[in-house]
């Protein structure tokens, strides 16, 4: 078993396999290529591109796709996903990034918002000259720019996903059999303040490694600094290592928090005593390995 990190700093950790790297925020935020490790690149979902033009939102009868449209249960506010000049900018800034020496992209945030958007005049107009039904020009809409993004990507490329195993492309046109042709791995987060109640973890991570078409990395939280909920991340990354994974991916703040993660493990007797007893034979040899690090 692998594991690897998600991070907002672009420093490579001894101990952990894939480093996947923030280079583009949610808020709006660049940054220069992280070398040799994963960019992740959020697409769609940018408020400060919205903030200098808000035309370029995503549109739906219960209005626009904002996070203070609480008619929306939106964790992010999404620029319309046909937008001819934003998908300009965010396929030149991918292409920038493959320029450096990286070792990929992975796409975040690539689709609509939800089910409802977007009914801006220029998706109306799109849609109706597709022939399809809304369900399926939305999905179609999606995998087209997912498979423009590849054609930007010298490495490995690989897309988030929502991690809905039913609706996914009823909400938000994420179909995943037609995405899977065009990626190398399926990245799915599956974020929480904490694992003290996990069982939907160990549920959704096995749904995924039965059901997607590529291999699938888990991503777990561990941006949390105490014991009680370090010890039910470890023992969730246990459960869920069970499942065909190819990797799990903890998200950290920066490298002091990801060696946090492994000294919390090395130096807790009752949880490797924990994983010996259940039979975590790989969890503990990972342990083992941190051990001769920290
Ligand atoms: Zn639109």
């Amino acid at each position: 078993m692998k594991v690897g990190l998600v991070t907002y700093t672009p420093e490579k950790v001894e101990g952990f396999d894939l480093h996947v790297y923030y280079s583009k925020w949610a808020d709006g935020q660049v940054f220069p290529a992280a070398k040799g490790m994963q960019n992740d690149v959020t697409v769609f979902c940018d408020a400060k591109a919205i903030r200098e033009d808000p035309s370029i939102v995503a549109a739906s009868i219960s209005g626009p796709a904002l996070r203070k449209n609480r008619r929306s249960n939106l964790a992010f506010d999404f620029v319309c996903p046909t937008n001819p000049d934003y998908r300009t900018k965010v396929l030149d800034y991918i292409e920038s990034l493959n320029k450096e020496n990286i070792m990929g992209v992975t796409s975040n945030l690539y689709h609509f918002p939800d089910q409802e958007y977007c009914i801006c005049p220029r998706c109306v107009e799109s849609w109706k000259q597709s022939g399809l039904n809304w369900v399926d020009w939305r999905a179609q809409t999606t995998t087209k720019f997912v498979q423009e993004t590849k054609t930007r990507v010298k490495g490995t490329f690989a897309v988030e996903i929502y991690p809905d195993p039913v609706l996914a492309k009823e909400r938000f046109g994420i179909d995943f059999n037609a995405i899977a042709e065009c990626v190398d791995y399926f990245h799915v987060p599956l974020s929480s303040r904490d694992y003290l109640t996990m069982y939907w973890v160990d549920m959704l991570a096995g749904d995924f490694a039965v059901s997607l078409k590529k291999p699938v990395v888990l991503e777990l939280s561990a941006e949390m600094p105490t014991d009680e909920k370090l010890n039910a991340l470890l023992k969730t990354v246990a459960y869920v290592s069970r499942h065909k994974l190819d990797e799990v991916l903890l998200l950290v703040h920066d490298s002091e928090n990801a060696k946090q993660v492994c000294r919390f493990a090395v130096h807790n007797s009752e949880l490797r005593d924990w994983m010996t007893k259940y039979e975590f034979n790989e969890m503990n040899r990972m342990i083992e390995s941190w051990a001769k690090l920290y």
